[in-house]
């Protein structure tokens, strides 16, 4: 585990404010990876505050990045922005293509990220969301796949080749296969661009995680990756272009996912952080959230504050419940040494 947990860089930790974080949960508007409701906390530091919100199925070590991140963002200013203003995609679920189509042209994006190969035999269902959604971001759109892993090779170069036909040219098709072999063997077949995001996401050492010659474009997510800084770390050790996503956090981390576009050397494609809109709601004020307009969100000076009445409305109420995110903290505290 001492790969996982090193380098990550904080500020002082004797003013964070672990005993008085808040719990919050916020329904979302569709299921989504298998949940319908968000939960998380929030935890104040000197440097304002920080979001703690590993999925339920993450187990205690896994754990410890996404508390390096709030831990990074309630301690340590976030560093310079070279940019400040991030275009973003939107995301389409597995729905039909009328649907489809609905969601892109509400969205104000420019780009697309579609979810192909929800279940088997859904290609059919793929090629004709594909087909919505260029319909409805025109020619100059782009539209990216996000299969999550599921195909084999040889499944992925024949959908592949199908899709780029029906989307009129892809942007790239992200995680096709599980390995970076089969993901090299796939990029070797196509001419689709092929972009990693599980691959360096759950590396047991994602600032060695060679990726190149199987992948074209790097998917960063900087809270399962420990913060801002480390996440700086293994994009440059990528030596990819990156895209920088969220793991669904609410405006309080997404903040961190924004410092962490706007400090990227290069920032070539959209990236994956309007995901406010599968959220029912935020913890902090309407003004303050990080909803996109026009397609693109502001780098943020500093890390918004939960908003009172928001609080009230989303806290979570469940004693018990509360109780286990507060245990879990506990120890993936002792695990990370803060
Ligand atoms: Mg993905």
């Amino acid at each position: 585990m001492g790969a996982l947990i090193k380098p990550w860089q904080h500020g002082p930790v004797a003013d964070l404010d672990f005993a008085g974080a808040l719990v919050y949960a916020i329904p979302l508007r569709t299921r989504f990876r298998g949940i319908t409701v968000r939960e998380g906390m929030l935890i104040e530091g000197p440097a304002g505050w920080g979001e703690f919100c590993p999925f339920a199925d993450y187990d205690d070590a896994e754990s410890v990045p996404w508390l390096q991140a709030a831990v990074e963002q309630a301690t340590l200013p976030p560093p310079a922005p070279v940019r400040d203003l991030i275009p973003v995609n939107c995301t389409v679920p597995a729905v039909g293509p009328e649907r489809a189509h609905e969601i892109v042209a509400a969205s104000g994006c420019t780009t697309a990220k579609v979810k192909v190969a929800d279940h088997a035999d859904s290609l059919a269902e793929d090629l004709a969301r594909v087909e919505a959604v260029r319909a409805a971001l025109g020619a100059a759109g782009r539209v990216r796949v996000d299969a999550n892993a599921v195909w084999d090779v040889d499944t992925a170069v024949r959908s592949l080749r199908l899709l780029d036909r029906a989307a009129g040219g892809l942007e790239y098709a992200e995680q096709p296969c599980r390995t970076l072999e089969e993901l090299a063997a796939v990029r070797r077949a196509v001419d689709v661009p092929i972009a990693a995001d599980e691959s360096i996401r759950r590396a047991d050492d994602p600032l060695r995680v060679a990726v190149a010659g199987a992948a074209d474009v790097a998917v960063i997510k900087g809270t399962p990756l420990g913060g801002v800084r480390r996440a700086l770390r293994v994009a440059e050790a990528a030596g990819l272009p990156c895209v920088v996503s969220s793991a669904l956090e609410t405006s309080v981390g997404l903040a961190g996912q924004l410092a962490l576009a706007g400090a990227l050397p290069e920032l070539p494609y959209a990236c994956g952080l309007g995901t406010l809109s599968l959220f029912t709601g935020d913890v902090v004020a309407d003004g303050a959230g990080l909803r996109p307009l026009g397609g693109s969100l502001p780098v943020p000076a500093a890390p918004p504050s939960p908003d009172p009445p928001k609080l009230a409305e989303f806290r979570l109420t469940d004693a018990k419940r509360e109780q286990w995110w507060r245990d879990r903290l506990s120890r993936v505290r002792a695990l990370a040494s803060v």
